[in-house]
């Protein structure tokens, strides 16, 4: 029976991984959320079967909600900050920290109502509601340190053995899981006297589950995920930094670099952010495409209400521009009333479609002060196509500006010429 329990907990183990990282792998397209949601809704699951659901393997008794699933979880974080970086990965573990807390808080009030039995036999689990108290909030504590954890020593290993991925994974995940099960069991040992053996039972099903998640990422790194990790650049201090919320530095550039008028980001911002942004796009094999924007005749918007008048005008253009963006894409303040913006991931096709959605949107919704229609003229380019430095693209955004205006205003020209309207 041993047997047939650890064929099921390898099953479980690699449809988790398989699901998970098939969810990450894809984030681009499905968003990211997706694989948070997924994240956080196997938590509670893993807490419940952790506390009842134990089987006999070959090497002791334990519970798949601990090896397979929570083990899972932590080298999901770590593979997550690989894909991504810290200021992402810090969205689950927070996110994970505080709904652990709502739950243990919502279990305690929900003890003090008196529940009526809504048919034969189907009473509320009061038992489980009170298990979720102090153990709960301890496992939580717990997490938010083996998250932090992982990702910490994952980068220290860094300069020992910087090309060696996966050793690194695999000694992170032996390291954390084992500091976790100390945490976890010195404390059940402590207060519930559980004997010390489970303790070395559960450690041998959570490093086993360690060896067959590396397996797996290798067999992804190797066969699937060709691209290289980001090399850590920044200190250690640095990153606990970002992962725990001090960033100073962002946050002074976060205010800095805007333009006072509209509030979107400032030419100097665009011409350190920009070329970045297209770099990072590039090396993950992804377009990017560039939009500029010009308000059409703005000369006589303020010519005829005053240049007060003009500047609440623009102030509705480019709260257009960011209402309509996705968030991973940038609006900058290029010149006077000229926006640039840049959509990572987006190809050319895309880009015309987003470019003419900003043409419509800003033409029905922004007014004169005399309720006349503003428009905008448009030229949109697209890097790797249209050129590789972020210059080259904008230039050439530039060029079908200068044609859209040309062509009569109030339009769009992309690499094909006019976009037509459908
Ligand atoms: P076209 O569409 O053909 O480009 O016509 P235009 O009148 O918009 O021409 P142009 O782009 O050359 O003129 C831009 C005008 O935008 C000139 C300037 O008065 C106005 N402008 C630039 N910056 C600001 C600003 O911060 N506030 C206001 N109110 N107006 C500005
Ligand atoms: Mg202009
Ligand atoms: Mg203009």
């Amino acid at each position: 029976m041993a047997i047939v329990n650890l064929g099921l907990i390898v099953v479980e183990a690699v449809g988790y991984f398989s699901l998970m990282v098939s969810l990450l792998h894809f984030r681009h397209r499905l968003g990211l959320g997706v694989f948070m949601t997924a994240l956080g809704v196997m938590h509670f699951m893993e807490t419940y079967l952790a506390a009842v659901f134990y089987v006999s393997l070959p090497f002791g008794v334990a519970s798949p909600g601990s090896s397979v699933f929570f083990a899972g979880k932590l080298m999901m974080i770590l593979m997550l900050y690989l894909e991504e970086d810290a200021s992402t990965v810090r969205q689950p573990i927070y996110g994970l920290f505080l709904g652990n807390l709502l739950t243990v808080a919502i279990a305690w009030v929900l003890q003090l109502h008196d529940t009526v039995e809504i048919s034969p036999g189907n009473a509320a689990d009061f038992s489980f509601l009170k298990e979720i108290g102090w153990l709960m909030v301890w496992g939580t504590a717990l997490l938010y340190l083996d998250a932090l954890g992982i990702i910490l020593l994952y980068e220290r290993l860094g300069h020992w053995m910087k090309r060696k991925v996966i050793l690194r994974f695999v000694l992170c995940g032996f390291a954390l899981l084992t500091f976790d099960q100390i945490g976890f069991f010195g404390a059940l040992h402590y207060f519930l006297d559980v004997p010390l053996a489970a303790f070395w039972d559960g450690w041998r099903a959570k490093m086993f589950a360690v060896c067959i998640y590396t397996a797996l990422f290798a067999i992804y790194r190797l066969c699937i995920h060709r691209n290289g990790v980001p090399a850590a650049a920044r200190s250690l201090s640095d990153l606990f930094g970002d992962l725990t919320f001090r960033e100073r530095y962002n946050d002074l550039l976060e205010r800095t670099g805007r333009d006072i008028l509209t509030g979107v980001y400032d030419r100097s911002r665009m011409e350190f952010e920009a070329p970045v942004m297209m770099r990072e796009a590039l090396r993950q094999g992804q377009f990017t495409t560039v939009i500029i924007i010009d308000a059409d005749h703005f000369k006589d918007v303020n010519d005829n209400f005053g240049h007060l008048q003009g500047d609440e005008v623009l102030k509705s253009i480019a709260a257009r521009l960011v209402t309509i963006l996705r968030s991973a894409d940038r609006v900058f303040r290029f010149g006077g009333e000229e926006f640039v913006a840049i959509c990572p991931g987006t190809d050319h096709e895309e880009g015309l479609l987003v470019a003419e959605r900003l043409r419509w949107t800003i033409e029905t919704s922004v007014r004169t002060p005399d309720a006349r229609p503003v428009t905008v003229s448009i030229g949109v380019a697209t890097a790797d196509e249209d050129g590789v430095s972020f210059m080259t693209v904008l230039s050439t955004a530039d060029d079908r500006l200068y044609r859209a205006k040309k062509n009569g205003r109030n339009c769009v020209f992309g690499r094909t010429g006019l976009v037509k309207v459908s």
